[in-house]
This record gives C-alpha cells, structure tokens and sequence, in this order.
C-alpha cells in the first residue's frame, strides 16, 4: 500500500486505537532516518480484524503493529510465528516476506528488557517481583528468565499467578508469592505489571518491601507520576521509572524489524516528551 507520493505505508491495529502513541513514534523514526513511509493507527473491527489486516497487505502494506484487544488473536494469520511470541502468546508485530508470507513477532518483552539495560536497572541474578498477571507480564517474564534473572510473581488474583510460573518453570528460576507473603522478601526490582491506573488504583503491596535502593518500574506512563510511582517515592526509593521507555523500544525493535535500522531511543524519548498526556 501506498499513498499519493508512494510512501511506504505502515499502521497499527487496535480497537479503541484513539490513544496510541504508535503513529508518533514511528513516524518520528522515519524522519530522523529520511524514509519514504508513513505509520497510520486503523480502529479495527472487532470481529474482521483478521480480514482487515489481510485486505492491509494485499492492498502493498509493508508492516502492521498490533494492540489492544487483539495481541492473542493474531496467530491464525501468520506463516511464520517467532519463538519469543509463541512463549509470549501474542504478537504485536507483523512483517509481510516474499508479498505472501507473514511473519508475527512480539517486541514487547524485549523492549522492556532493553530500556531496563539502557539504563542500568537489571544485572544478572537479580530478584525481580512483577506484580500482576496479565498479557503484559506474560510478555516479559521470557526474556528476564532468558536473561538470567530470579523472577517472583505476585497477583490480587493468585491463581493466575500461579498459572504463570507453572507456564514458564521450564526457562528459569520463578516462583509465585501471595501479597501477604511478600514482606520478607528482598528484591533489587519491583515492576508493576498491573492495569490498577487505569482506575487510578495501585497494586497493594507491602510498603516495607521498598528500600532506598530498590528500583520501581511502572509499565503504565503518563506525563505525571503514576500512583504506584508516588508511592514508591513516598517510601524512600531513590529509583522509580515509567513505562515510556518500554513503549519506544518495543517501537523500536519492531523498526528494526522492518527496517534493519535500531533507531535513536534517546531522541525518540526527547520528542514523545509533550505528546504523553
Ligand atoms: P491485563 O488486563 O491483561 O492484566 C491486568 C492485571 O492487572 C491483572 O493481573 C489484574 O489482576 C491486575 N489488576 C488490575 N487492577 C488491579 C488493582 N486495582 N489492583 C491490583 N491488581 C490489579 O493488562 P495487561 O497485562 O495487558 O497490562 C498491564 C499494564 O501494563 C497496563 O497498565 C498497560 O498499560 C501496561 N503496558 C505497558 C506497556 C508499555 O509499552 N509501557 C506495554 C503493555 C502493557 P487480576 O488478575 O486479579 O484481575
């Protein structure tokens, strides 16, 4: 698919795809690299997603990320399924071959471990408590077990928690804690992996598994501290990050995916600065 002035044409499916920051970041990259394309967010059907997604390649179009609700759902459409998404369950990239084979990938675990590396917040053997058990942590225990770290996972609900671990037992060293075992535990990273801001909630953890030096990553992002954020600063941590830098390397790995090119996360970060509400 192309437009007009024949640019490349990427897009991201979604429903309700109104908040996506995809657009700008791609389209960021794009300029910063002086490529022809352009990156547009499709509110997909909720049932025809998949023949949407299809009549996107047939009509020429080059790369397709996917969001919310449909990361689960995307399998039957692809040639070729990565390893990282098929231990992930889900895809949120799609690269089209040869103009007729599928690829589905998922860059979200290795986007999260890469902003982690880039600054400086994991080594190996680290313990790491990822509070929730949805899609997201879903998505990134992989990649920090593959890393070689001790992953604890806790959840309101336990029982997916310990759905989880059993899933993944077989890459590493996981175990899953009830919150209100929590308190003994030491733990070089605590990432909430909940959607508890989204009712602008927070995950009610023990406050005295926070110390000065432990470092606090909430997956969610907005302008603002986010709740869990303030109170991670509330109890002393000297450390606490958003998911922003998650949301521009999974971007990124995806470019890289279709480009070749590992685009400047530095700059990306600078100019998506006035665009998160
Ligand atoms: P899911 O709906 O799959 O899972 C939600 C999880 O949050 C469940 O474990 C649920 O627990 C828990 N939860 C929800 N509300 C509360 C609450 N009030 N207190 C405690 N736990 C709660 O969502 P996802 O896993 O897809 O997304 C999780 C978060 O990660 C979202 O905030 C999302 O925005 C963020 N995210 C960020 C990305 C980035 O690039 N920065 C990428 C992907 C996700 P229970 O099982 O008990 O219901």
């Amino acid at each position: 698919m192309s437009n007009k002035t024949n640019k490349n044409i990427y897009a991201v499916f979604g429903n309700p795809i109104y908040h996506s920051k995809s657009p700008d970041i791609h389209n960021f990259f794009y300029k910063l690299y002086n490529l022809n394309c352009n990156y547009i967010a499709i509110n997909a059907s909720k049932n025809f997603f998949l023949n949407e997604i299809s009549l996107f390649f047939k009509n020429g179009g080059k790369g397709v990320n996917i969001t919310l609700p449909f990361k689960e759902k995307i399998f039957p459409i692809c040639d070729i399924i990565t390893d990282r998404a098929k231990i992930a369950g889900a895809i949120n990239t799609l690269k089209l071959y040869n103009k007729k084979f599928i690829l589905g990938d998922n860059t979200d675990g290795i986007g999260f471990l890469s902003d982690l590396l880039q600054n400086n917040l994991i080594k190996k053997k680290n313990d790491i408590l990822i509070i929730g058990a949805g899609g997201a942590s879903r998505g990134i225990i992989y990649p920090l077990l593959k890393f070689g770290c001790n992953i604890f996972i806790t959840n309101r609900t336990f029982e997916k928690a310990k759905f989880l671990m059993k899933e993944f037992k077989k890459f590493g060293n996981i175990k899953c804690i009830k919150i209100k075992n929590l308190k003994s535990n030491k733990f070089h990273l605590i990432v909430n992996a909940t959607s508890a801001e989204i009712k602008n909630d927070l995950p009610l953890i023990p406050s005295n598994i926070i110390k000065k030096k432990t470092i606090c990553y909430d997956m969610f992002y907005r302008n603002k501290d986010t709740n869990f954020m303030k109170f991670c600063k509330k109890y002393k941590s000297k450390k606490v990050y958003n998911g922003i830098g998650m949301l521009v390397n999974q971007a990124a790995h995806s470019f890289f995916i279709w480009n070749k090119i590992f685009p400047d996360i530095k700059k990306t970060l600078f100019f998506l600065k006035n665009k998160i509400n």
